[in-house]
């Protein structure tokens, strides 16, 4: 790949869109960012700082159950996870970063990108990963009650058990010099159990980036864990020789074989994107050199 790449990107929101609501307000702000991540790209900039600022912002938004809009866990209380991986465009070069179970951080998304890029692990959880940010310019939630709040653009009271389990964000892209990332953060799924670990700040499960494509997952993470996840894409690809399209397919139709149900969105180094789900919805949005920017929730 040279500088001449195609650039492209995929976004989600969460894969438990349900029927009947109005995501208007969130499909403005993906196609928001979807615009905002074009014009980055086309500009030169690194696929993994691309991901990286499209999650803080969905983080940051309320939006979604991720970072501000979290659901609680069992016990009343966020616990977030995230995670970040990147591929070179020649050679053998990945690289990745993670956190799980933090309780204080704003941006996970950007704790996870620090431990990438400045320890030798992978994963940082817990105390140890808020203690790792402390000093290094991170934001923290002094007060939980006042900052978190419900998703915006649904009455609490109407929101169900299985809207508040699917609300990851994630981003995926392919930058004009070929390199490929993404990038995943979550507050889980609601009512989980103290210290419940999902998919989403495991690399493979809930997201993947090699040297042929990238995938970012969202659904009940006990089901990715099982059906293999991000990188279950990957390895279609790869083995079966199968279509970005297909591939993503294919892992959905194994999540739903478990019992699972949620989506993925994923883009290859030839710039074509992919979003596959078996939910009613998945907030998504995207871009490609044969695509026009768009956001949307429901099959149209
Ligand atoms: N996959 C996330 C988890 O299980 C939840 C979601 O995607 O909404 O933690």
């Amino acid at each position: 790949m040279t500088a001449s790449s195609p650039a492209a990107l995929a976004l989600h929101g969460g894969a438990g869109a349900r029927k009947g609501r109005d995501y208007a307000r969130a499909e403005a702000h993906l196609f928001d960012l979807v615009k905002r991540g074009e014009a980055l790209l086309t500009d030169g900039a690194a696929a993994v700082d691309v991901v990286e600022a499209l999650v803080a912002e969905m983080e940051a938004s309320g939006f979604y159950i991720a970072g501000r809009g979290a659901a609680p866990n069992k016990a009343g209380y966020a616990e977030l996870d995230a995670s970040i991986m990147a591929s070179g465009n020649a050679g053998l070069k990945r690289s990745a970063g993670a956190v799980a179970a933090v309780k204080h951080l704003k941006s996970p998304i950007r704790a996870a990108r620090a431990v990438m890029d400045e320890t030798p692990h992978v994963m940082l959880a817990g105390r140890g990963a808020e203690n790792f940010c402390r000093g290094r310019n991170f934001d923290f939630v002094d007060d939980p009650e006042r900052y978190y709040v419900t998703p915006i653009g649904i009455d609490p009271k109407e929101l169900t058990q299985a809207e508040m389990g699917h609300g990851t964000v994630g981003a995926v892209a392919l930058d004009a010099r070929g390199r490929l990332a993404a990038a995943t953060s979550t507050g889980g799924v609601f009512g989980k159990l103290e210290g419940r670990v999902g998919d989403t700040p495991l690399i493979g499960s809930g997201t993947w980036a090699d040297e042929f494509v990238a995938a970012s997952c969202t659904g009940v993470g006990e089901f990715f864990i099982l059906a293999g996840g991000a990188q279950d894409v990957a390895s279609r690809m790869r083995y079966q020789g199968a279509a970005l399209g297909r591939a993503s397919e294919g892992l959905i139709e194994d999540v739903g074989r478990l019992g699972g149900d949620g989506g993925v969105i994923a883009v290859s180094r030839e710039g074509e994107i992919a979003f596959a789900w078996n939910s009613d919805g998945m907030k998504r949005a995207g871009f490609g050199p044969n695509q026009a920017p768009f956001s949307a929730t429901f099959s149209s």
